[in-house]
This record gives structure tokens, C-alpha cells and sequence, in this order.
């Protein structure tokens, strides 16, 4: 794959196409209570892109939009259920996308676990990630 090439991804039916243009900004392991419902995951693999990198090529009639906070929604597919994008106001002009959706690798790895303080009492990382968290869900937390 070369830098440039652009991602594809898609939901579980198929309905739902969408497009990556590299470079992303950021890709992260999320713990927050609020991914793990809506995906009924233990975590959520997310990566962060410029919203104009991103495109909806098929299916944009069947991606609803739940509003999980004040501040952020999250898109879906209206068939099978996936659980797709996220945007805040606290990051205006970027979508996030769940890594699980793309067709294949993207252009970096997962770097840290965010919101790790909130993580599933039934989770445990044995990976050699930052594992951040605090009110942002981004700060370093004190060991032990
Ligand atoms: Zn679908
Ligand atoms: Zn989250």
C-alpha cells in the first residue's frame, strides 16, 4: 500500500461504503462507557481523520445519527446496526471511525488505550500501550 492510497471500509450488511484519504491524525483504543454500549464491546478501535478525507460513497440514506452526548453523535446503519462514526464538538471538522469497519490496514497502529480508567471491570490490557485517562480521557494516570 502506498501513503496515499485511499481506505475503503463498510457496515456489516454492506449498505453502507465509505472512503479514507490519508494521512489520519490519530488511531486509539477507547475504554469510555459510552463506546462500550453503543458498540456492546469491551473497547472500541477508533482513528480520527479530517472530515474532508472522508466520503460516504454508498448507502449515506441508511446512516442515522444518535445523539450519545450533548456534544457528540454517533452514526449508524439503519439495516444491520453498525456502529460506524463519531463526531464531537470537541474535535470540529474530524470524523472518527472505528478501525473494525475498514476493509484492511490503515496508515498507523493503535497507539495508546484512552479513558482506560473507565475500562470494563472484566478487562485487562497486556499490551505495552500508554493507557491514559483522567476527565479528557487523554492524561497520563498516576501508577497504582
Ligand atoms: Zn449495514
Ligand atoms: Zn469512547
Amino acid at each position: 500500500m502506498t501513503d496515499d492510497a485511499v481506505l475503503s471500509g463498510g457496515c456489516l450488511c454492506g449498505a453502507i461504503r465509505f472512503e479514507v484519504t490519508p494521512p489520519t491524525k490519530w488511531c486509539a483504543h477507547c475504554h469510555c462507557s459510552l463506546c462500550r454500549r453503543a458498540h456492546g464491546a469491551a473497547f472500541v478501535t477508533w482513528f480520527g481523520v479530517e472530515s474532508s478525507q472522508f466520503a460516504v460513497i454508498a448507502g449515506e440514506r441508511g446512516l442515522k445519527w444518535y445523539r450519545s452526548s450533548e456534544a457528540a453523535r454517533r452514526g449508524f446503519c439503519a439495516r444491520c446496526g453498525s456502529t460506524l462514526f463519531f463526531e464531537s464538538d470537541s474535535w470540529p471538522g474530524e470524523i472518527h471511525i472505528a478501525l473494525a469497519h475498514m476493509d484492511g490496514p490503515i496508515d498507523r497502529a493503535p497507539a495508546a488505550h484512552v479513558f482506560y480508567d473507565s475500562r470494563a471491570s472484566w478487562v485487562e490490557v497486556g499490551d505495552a500501550l500508554r493507557c491514559l485517562g483522567g476527565p479528557s480521557g487523554n492524561e497520563e494516570l498516576d501508577p497504582g
